[in-house]
């Protein structure tokens, strides 16, 4: 078995963000491991997610260069002397970090590890350290940082699956779709027969219009802009839509749901579509919003208003059961993927921004997975 004795220093291409708003540039880099606890992934997919975006539109230049990316997928090829569950060759879906020490982890629930946010957005690993150092560079985002040829991760951000499906499709598994599918079916827990609202029918508002058909929500209603992810909604297993720049929001909601809906998705983050979710509530219903988003200031009595962070997923549980869901063509989220080449990502990215692609996934290593 392969294992690293020691840590060794590799060089790694990766795509970095030097300037505020970009563009990335891919560049050869050193990277140094893996630890004890980690393992070296070999890229071959990874997917783009929103919050990739917003960092390179609000990323400060004098903050320093970084490597972004955080829904990597890839074969491992070396593991660390303390690594118990994976080994070399496995493949392997990455989601975001957590401490694994803290009492939330302790006991299950990742999502509210008292370190999430230094964890994932903090750039380095769980012992302050940075494998991009020699380069100048930060990586470590969501503990992977994946818009590279290799990516160190650990156990508790990997998810072991099977050889037989491409990795290049269950990418995104690891944060965007896990979110939007994980709201509806761990946070809301949303049952027959209750109806919900989605605003925002991007690559997490479809992911939820298709776990509300799942779990055969009733009735389920799309809200966005875009006339053609309003389609695709319907085909996801909306039961209704409305085009929130030629229609009355509130207006639509109360007559399809005879008065309030049980739950509002709320993905937009646009203060008018904030105040809105809370509005065509119907009381003792929820509304959930996104980290980042906010929350309103006002939640009428009786109303609740949660802040959702990656749907309340444990990856190592909730990838598996997508994937089954997948495979039975209940949940068909491939739809949503558009392929990138690595050195494609500035434009993968814009056309994510524009609403052109709904999920765009580069394909970084070598054909195989
Ligand atoms: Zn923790
Ligand atoms: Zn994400």
């Amino acid at each position: 078995m392969v294992r690293s004795e020691n840590m060794t220093t590799r060089n790694i291409r990766a795509a970095v963000l030097r300037k505020k708003g970009g563009p990335l540039k891919i560049e050869r880099l050193s990277m140094e491991g893996p630890q004890d606890t980690e393992m070296l992934v070999r890229t071959v997919a990874s997917g783009v997610c929103h919050t990739d975006i917003s960092m390179v539109q609000h990323w400060e230049t004098d903050d320093g260069p970084l490597v972004l990316g955080h829904e990597g997928a890839g074969i491992v090829e070396l593991i660390g002397k303390k690594v118990k569950t994976i080994r070399p060759g496995d493949h392997v879906v990455l989601s975001y970090q957590s401490c694994g020490i803290c009492r939330r982890c302790k006991n299950g629930r990742p999502t509210k590890c008292r370190r999430f946010y230094e964890l994932n957005f903090g750039f380095h690993r769980l012992d302050g350290s940075n494998a991009l150092k020699p380069s100048g560079v930060r990586g470590h985002f969501f503990g992977q940082s994946s818009f590279s040829s290799h990516i160190l991760a650990t156990e508790r951000n990997m998810v072991k699956v099977s050889k037989k499906l491409p990795l290049k499709i269950l990418a995104p598994l690891g944060c965007g779709i896990q979110t939007g599918a994980g709201t509806v079916m761990n946070t809301l827990q949303v049952q027959k027969g209750e109806s919900i609202a989605i605003f925002g029918t991007g690559a997490v508002g479809l992911a939820a219009i298709m776990a509300a058909r799942i779990v055969r929500a009733h009735p389920i209603i799309g809200v966005d802009i875009n006339p053609s992810r309003l389609k695709l909604a319907l085909e996801m297993g909306a039961t209704h839509v409305i085009n929130s720049r030629r229609a009355d929001v509130a207006s639509g909601i109360n007559k399809i749901s005879a008065g309030g809906v049980d739950y509002v998705l709320e993905i937009t983050g646009t203060p008018r579509m904030l105040q809105l979710a809370v509005k065509v509530l119907k009381k003792r219903g929820t509304a959930a919003f996104f980290t980042g988003d906010g929350v309103p200031d006002f939640v009428p009595k009786g109303k609740k208003a949660v802040a959702v962070i990656e749907g309340d997923s444990v990856p190592q549980l909730f990838i598996p059961k997508l994937i089954k869901l997948y495979q039975s063509g209940k949940f068909p989220f491939d739809r949503l993927l558009k392929f990138y080449d690595f050195k494609d990502i500035n434009r993968a990215m814009k056309d994510s921004r524009n609403g052109k692609t709904i999920k765009p996934v580069l394909c970084i290593g070598n054909k195989k997975g």
